[in-house]
């Protein structure tokens, strides 16, 4: 058993909410972050037949990719499907908790999610919307605690550039202090002025860990009043963003790509758009509705843009660019999401010792289908 908070401080980790679109609304929809929690599903969609289901298997909170609560709720009308939902969620004692386009957006997310699946590499985001705030962290420390000092802020997270972690840089030099009345100094006596070989240890970080790693820093410093300075800087850290573009190993015609992400997806067509011949080697995607991006592949060199929900004149834009477009569907590339937040949220219940179960639905269909 754990609490609701638990899981939704898991869901921060999976997906922050700082990556949410402005005009989203994820998060806990319905519910107490004190309850309860024993079982969870995980789905795209909170659907009559997802509660029934949740219900019927004894869950105690549901983590959808949609926010079933969107806009404002002026009345429950229990007579009316949004308010049956509601009346049936609070009567069964059921959490909601919604993770949209932060999940859209996450490392690791829906949309990198369709990258492992159709074996995309060189991956960005498509539309960057977040880039991570970076300090510089410049602390004096005595020589012979320099290493000391180096690793302990390496290990609490600063230092980060791409792939290289503990980066650092110093520079030697000698400190000046006058220890006074009422101090107990490491080095040096009380009124005389004391001078000391240390060294100027600099790193960056992102913003949001200062405080772990000033701690982290601070529990290895031997002085007794660390000197050390914090200040913003102008390049960014990591960057997130809506929709992927990506590269295959090999290249593919359109029909070849859009046979195998049919073969991949849930779905039982996908649409395509043939502005040219050309083969396919850049793809650029976003899960759910993400036409607006069409123009943004074109101008990233994609050679085909996967979305879904592409409307008649979307569709004429693409032949108007010359890029070549599949729509598999908002249902088709966003369905797999389920079972891959049960995933994450498996792997990261049993680093957390939790003890409770963690399913997804089978049961979703698209409301779509042809004859
Ligand atoms: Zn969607």
């Amino acid at each position: 058993m754990i609490k609701c908070q638990m899981a939704m401080e898991a869901m921060e980790q999976i997906a922050p909410r700082v990556l949410a679109e402005e005009w989203d609304n994820p998060g806990l929809l319905l519910g107490d972050p004190a309850q309860k929690i024993n079982k969870i599903i995980t789905c795209l969609d909170v659907t009559e037949a997802l509660v029934r289901e949740a219900v019927e298997k004894e869950c105690d909170m549901i983590i959808s990719h949609h926010p079933f609560i969107f806009h404002a709720l002026k009345k429950i009308r229990t007579d009316l499907p949004a308010g049956r939902l509601i009346r049936q969620l609070i009567k069964s004692n059921i959490a909601v908790f919604a993770a949209h386009t932060n999940l859209d957006s996450a490392n690791g997310g829906v949309n990198d999610m369709l990258c492992e699946m159709w074996h995309l590499h060189n991956i960005r985001p498509l539309d960057i919307t977040f880039a991570e705030e970076l300090v510089k962290l410049a602390v004096f420390v005595p020589q012979s605690h320099a290493e000391a000092v180096r690793l302990a802020i390496g290990k609490a997270g600063a230092g980060f550039i791409g792939n290289y972690s503990h980066c650092a840089f110093e520079v030697r030099g000698k400190g000046h202090f006058l220890p006074r009345e009422g101090t107990s100094p490491y080095i040096g006596e009380i009124g005389r002025i004391a001078s000391v070989d240390e060294v100027r240890l600099e790193t960056v970080l992102p913003e949001q860990i200062k405080d772990r790693v000033v701690r982290a820093m601070l529990k290895v410093h031997p002085y007794e009043e660390a000197a050390y300075e914090i200040y913003p800087l102008k390049t960014k850290g990591k960057a997130a963003g809506l929709g992927r573009i990506g590269e295959i190993e090999e290249k593919l015609s359109l029909e070849q790509f859009a046979a195998m992400i049919k073969e991949i997806l849930p779905v039982d067509y996908v649409r395509i758009v043939k502005s040219n011949d050309r083969k396919i080697k850049r793809v650029a995607l976003c899960s759910g509705a993400g036409a607006e991006f069409i123009g943004k592949a074109k101008m990233q060199g994609a050679d085909l843009y996967v979305t879904g929900d592409v409307k008649y004149h979307e569709a004429q834009k693409a032949q108007e660019l010359d890029m070549n477009l599949i729509d598999a569907g908002h249902f088709g590339t966003e369905a797999p999401v389920a079972e891959a937040l049960a995933d994450k949220l498996n792997l990261y219940a049993r680093k957390n010792k939790w003890n409770i179960e963690i399913i997804y639905d089978t049961t979703a269909k698209d409301p779509f289908s042809i004859i």
